[in-house]
């Protein structure tokens, strides 16, 4: 028998807010975390998995360097990670779409780029920068900085000698090997390996962190990992598997990377979190605001077992978000804005379920068991709306109807005065599964990356993964 929820697609962006002790940024995707700026370049903690690398290349494994850093077999806690049973990926690389509909595009290296292209009789190199235009159908024109051009046919791989340099792309630097496809516009992507790839992704969901909360960021890591990899089997058909934006999990390369979360990949290599023999789904959100959600509860999906509500609380019921800046919270609208943000975030959902008029009433019905909202009513002076669960965050958007979406469906109403509404809430996000602040909460209170998984993800355990077919090799 397969999982109940192993099929559930990721119909809703996973929408994880990337905050630290600060005002959550706008939930949408695209929209980067502005206060993760880059520390630089950092060691190179993690190893990069260079055979796999080549071999996605078609290139024969190289020997590793003589430098090549051991990675710790122990968490940084000191505690040893225990033997873990494995469970099968088809490779260790992902591919990230950094950019789609691309015509003209800038890279550049500290040392020299090789392109190849089955255009290109020998591969080409450039040292620096080069600028590359789409010139026809399927072929690129390549102009170096420091002078000359060539042409090649899509698809082109670009790549450094050394695995371990970054080549520039706009103003980000990335791990791998950049991968440029497509006809009529460009399809930028790179290829690198979900260990680099998490290198980029950590400290943009969790903000650059010290040590005392490494336990939350490995288990951000484990967390962002299996999505990783959930999300690689899934598209293998595509030209990529996820984007760098929040519609996936926000990733900006290696000039995004911090020690402390290196240590946090580094430490938990390869450590995937898996529920019945398959990839468990490893939905996390920034702030449950005292008990997560189950996924059923939220976006009508069937019940699952390990994404079932949680109380986020320790001994004496002290809540572990309760420091989040969005643990509570307040919005208010007057009736004009929000009727006229009811109207149009209402036509943008099922038809047949519109709102019109000018809003009079908002009535909460009926609430699932962890205090989100499950049935709600919208009065109006023409008809009424109603709406529960996630969705009720897309109608209630903030600062108009593109603004961004209420943080959390857990909120009660006040009428505030004759022509305006207030909405006092709680947490920020779906509350699905891991709650980050949660984490971080947790990590300061003693709990180990493998305690604060079980604890929002309930009975599921660590895997290691493993190449198929690997051990026969
Ligand atoms: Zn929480």
């Amino acid at each position: 028998m397969g999982l109940s929820c192993a099929s559930i697609p990721f119909l809703i962006p996973n929408p994880p807010q990337h905050q630290k002790n600060e005002e959550p940024k706008a939930e949408k995707p695209g929209a980067p975390s502005a206060d993760t700026a880059s520390e630089g370049p950092s060691p190179a903690a993690v190893q990069p998995d260079e055979d796999d690398f080549a071999l996605a290349l078609g290139e024969a494994p190289s020997p590793r360097g003589s430098e090549a850093q051991e990675i710790p077999s122990v968490n940084s806690g000191g505690i040893p990670w225990g033997p873990a049973a494995e469970i099968e990926v088809p490779g260790k690389m992902i591919r990230v779409a950094l950019g789609q509909n691309v015509y003209k595009a800038h890279f550049n290296a500290s040392e020299s780029v090789t392109v190849k292209s089955a255009s290109l009789r020998d591969s080409v190199a450039f040292t620096g920068g080069c600028s590359v235009a789409l010139k026809s159908r399927g072929r690129i024109t390549f102009s170096r900085d420091a002078g000359g051009r060539f042409e090649a046919t899509l698809p082109c791989t670009l790549s450094t000698i050394d695995t371990t340099d970054c080549i520039g792309y706009g103003k980000e630097r990335f791990r791998g090997a950049i991968v440029l496809s497509g006809t009529e516009s460009l399809l930028v992507v790179n290829l690198c390996s979900v260990e680099a790839y998490l290198r980029g992704v950590v400290p943009l969901e969790m903000g650059k962190r010290g040590r005392e909360e490494i336990e939350a960021l490995k288990a951000q890591a484990i967390v962002a990992r299996t999505y990783a990899y959930h999300r690689r089997g899934q598209h293998a058909a595509e030209p990529f598997d996820v984007v760098k934006t929040v519609a996936d999990q926000v990733y900006g390369g290696a000039g995004e990377e911090s020690p402390a979360c290196d240590e946090a990949v580094a430490a938990t290599r390869d450590r995937v979190l898996v529920w019945r023999d398959s990839l468990a789904e490893t939905y996390y959100h920034s702030t449950c605001g005292g008990r997560t959600a189950s996924i059923d509860e939220v976006w009508g999906k069937p019940a699952c077992d390990y994404l079932r509500s949680v109380n986020d609380t320790g001994n004496g019921g002290a809540v572990f978000c309760a420091g989040s800046p969005s643990f509570t919270w307040e919005e208010s609208w007057k009736e004009g804005d929000l009727s006229k943000i009811l109207r149009l975030t209402s036509a943008q959902g099922s038809p047949g379920n519109r709102f019109s008029g000018t809003l009079k009433k908002i009535r909460i019905d009926d609430r699932f068991g962890c205090g989100r909202v499950k049935k709600c009513v919208f009065t109006g002076s023409r008809d009424s709306l109603e709406c529960g669960g996630d969705r009720v965050r897309f109608l209630l958007r903030r600062n108009g109807a593109n603004g961004p979406i209420l943080r959390s469906a857990n909120f009660t109403v006040a009428k505030n005065g004759p022509r305006s509404f207030t909405v006092r809430g709680r947490g920020y996000g779906h509350g699905v599964g891991m709650c980050q602040m949660g984490a971080l909460g947790r990590a300061r209170a003693g709990q180990n990356a493998e305690q604060i998984l079980a604890a929002y993800f309930p009975g599921t355990e660590l895997r290691t993964v493993m190449v198929a077919g690997a051990r026969e090799r």
